[in-house]
């Protein structure tokens, strides 16, 4: 990818974690930044808005979308298909944004590799399986059964933690944020190689 002078944040983490609310919580205050929207085959959540939220798109779309070598990353979650749009964060980095993923550890694992130098990956994550399940149960908007995938998917998740920068607990929304608030302020200065060159050749040409 070339003229890129933004940065990554990657957050990952179990649904529940509460990855959302501090993503609003630090939002107005972080500079310059970018949201990715993904896309996904996953049904619409009370709640949720097409184009906020994710872009809903059945099968058949997202498949096409995927021959189109549209996405930067995508992969199945809990059974449906989750991807990221490369055409958007592109731009978003070429004027110089902090892009914000919420993605899962494939998905981590995919942007590590294509773009590592500018990246900074969070893991956030309740203090125990028992307060996610918990708050699964209490945000009243997945079956039964869908709350069971989620909790075995965050067990598989979390022993893939050590490959993240940062671990991040939310027990306590406000501490949380603020942690999260400092490491996305740094994640800003992460400079890709590309950059570090060519700010070395002008220092030495002036
Ligand atoms: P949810 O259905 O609860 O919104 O998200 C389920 C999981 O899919 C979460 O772990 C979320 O981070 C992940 N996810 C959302 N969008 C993407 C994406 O574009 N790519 C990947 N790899 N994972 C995603």
């Amino acid at each position: 990818m070339s003229s890129i002078n933004g940065a990554v944040l990657v957050l990952s983490g179990p649904s529940g974690a509460g990855k959302s609310s501090l993503i609003h919580k630090i939002m107005d205050d972080i500079g310059e930044c970018y949201f990715s929207i993904s896309t996904t085959t996953r049904p619409i959540r009370e709640g949720e808005k097409d184009g906020v939220d994710y872009y809903f798109v059945d099968e058949e779309e997202f498949k096409r979308e995927i021959e189109e070598d549209q996405f930067l990353e995508y992969a199945i979650v809990h059974g449906n298909y989750y991807g990221t749009s490369l055409k958007p964060v592109k731009k978003a980095l070429s004027k110089g944004k902090l892009v914000i993923f919420d993605i899962d550890v494939q998905g981590n694992s995919a942007i590590s590799s294509r773009l590592g130098e500018i990246t900074t990956s969070v893991f956030i994550t309740p203090p125990t399986l028992s307060e996610l399940q918990k708050r699964l149960q209490n945000r009243h908007t997945d079956a039964k059964e869908v709350i069971e995938r989620r909790v075995k998917m965050a067990r598989r998740e979390i022993q893939r933690v050590s490959e993240y920068e940062y671990l991040l607990v939310n027990d306590d929304l406000d501490k949380a944020a603020n942690k999260l608030h400092l490491i996305a302020k740094i994640a800003r200065f992460k400079k890709s190689n590309e950059e570090i060159n060519e700010f070395v050749q002008k220092w030495e040409d002036l």
